[in-house]
């Protein structure tokens, strides 16, 4: 979920970039990818919507997914947060946990994708009673399932719902550190919600226990504030990437620090549009972020939610930077490097994208 935003934004004027040539998102539609910034609420299809509503009948959400597609149509940021509200409440029990985790990881293989870090906040399930140690098998049961069937790996980012406060906070870090629970797949830590009037700062004491049991640190930053935000981020959070960064562009001198130390950003530019973060894409910061140097990833936050998927994330972004082909891959291969893969993954995943444009190019 976005952070904080004002209020009456429309969410429904971007969806699927129509500039990019037909052959480029044909390209793009094969490419190998890895995904490092998506949610796992968030990425509810309205297909994964309809089966979870089923098994619940008493919820107002549809089961048909052709009304669904209506139902996630948004008529501003109240109504969004409405539905997203009424998705998390579809999810009741550790097997509805399954179902849309190994769901989510099939709809992310039809897109090409490989790897995938999904954003999970096991506060929102466990605080709605679902019992703790369930939430893992769940999740763990449908990573395996995913990478057996589809060849797709999922590894998590827990992340503390900032808007919760600190009680969650301390949640999710014992979620995430106590032997007993953490999930094998647990790579990450993160911070979530509104940004606005929930410092960073107070989030360090989490996030040094979290990296002292070898998590990474990835909170949202910069999205809905400025640069401030991203600095405290690194200083106070210790982050290796940073959700969004969007504000990075207004400062000169941590452009260049996130340069230098190579702190990916995680770009999602459909959803910036969709919050109003960013007022169109033309003016999204991308291209100063990669004139700066900075690492690049694309990304695509709460897909069906704001009307895209992946796909069209690198569709936009090849309209905005001017990318061929070879640009595409290197953008793909930018993900894989930010990613927290080993390095023999990594450079399974970068020999598959060169395998792969080399092969579209020759024909
Ligand atoms: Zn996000």
């Amino acid at each position: 979920m976005p952070g904080a935003l004002p209020g009456e934004a429309p969410l429904t004027d971007h969806l699927v970039d129509p500039h990019t040539p037909r052959g480029l998102n044909a390209f793009i539609a094969g490419l190998p990818k890895a995904e490092l910034h998506v949610h796992h609420v968030g990425s509810a299809s309205p297909r994964i919507v309809s089966e979870l509503a089923a098994r619940h009948p008493d919820s107002k959400v549809p089961t048909d997914p052709g009304a669904l597609v209506d139902y996630f149509t948004f008529t501003d940021f109240a109504h969004f947060i409405e539905v997203y509200l009424s998705v998390v409440d579809l999810i009741r029990t550790p097997e509805d946990v399954r179902l849309l985790t190994y769901e989510v990881a099939r709809d992310l293989a039809r897109q090409q994708v490989r790897y995938a870090e999904l954003t999970i906040t096991p506060f929102s399930s466990t605080r709605r009673g679902i019992d703790e140690a369930a939430f893992m098998d769940a999740i763990e049961d449908a990573r395996k399932a995913a990478e057996a069937e589809f060849g797709t790996m999922l590894r998590w980012c827990f992340d503390i719902p900032g808007e919760a406060g600190l009680e969650a906070a301390e949640e999710t870090t014992r979620l995430a550190t106590d032997d007993r629970l953490r999930p094998e797949g647990l790579v990450s830590f993160g911070l979530g919600g509104p940004e606005v009037g929930v410092p960073r700062p107070q989030f360090k004491p989490y996030f040094d226990r979290a990296i002292a049991a070898g998590l990474r640190s990835v909170p949202h930053a910069g999205e809905t504030t400025g640069p401030e935000t991203v600095w405290d981020a690194l200083t106070h959070l210790r982050a290796e990437r940073i959700g969004h960064g969007t504000s990075s562009a207004q400062d000169e001198k941590l452009l260049a620090h996130l340069a230098e130390h190579r702190v990916a950003l995680e770009v999602c530019p459909t959803s910036n549009i969709a919050t109003r973060a960013v007022r169109t894409l033309d003016e999204h910061p991308i291209k100063e972020f990669t004139r700066a140097g900075v690492l690049v990833t694309i990304n695509s936050d709460d897909p069906p939610m704001f009307g895209t998927d992946l796909n069209n994330e690198y569709a936009v972004a090849a309209r905005l930077l001017d990318l061929d082909e070879r640009g595409l891959a290197d953008l793909a291969g930018n993900a894989v490097e930010a990613s927290f893969l080993d390095a023999a993954g990594k450079a399974r995943i970068k020999d598959e994208i060169d395998a792969y444009t080399s092969g579209w190019l020759a024909s």
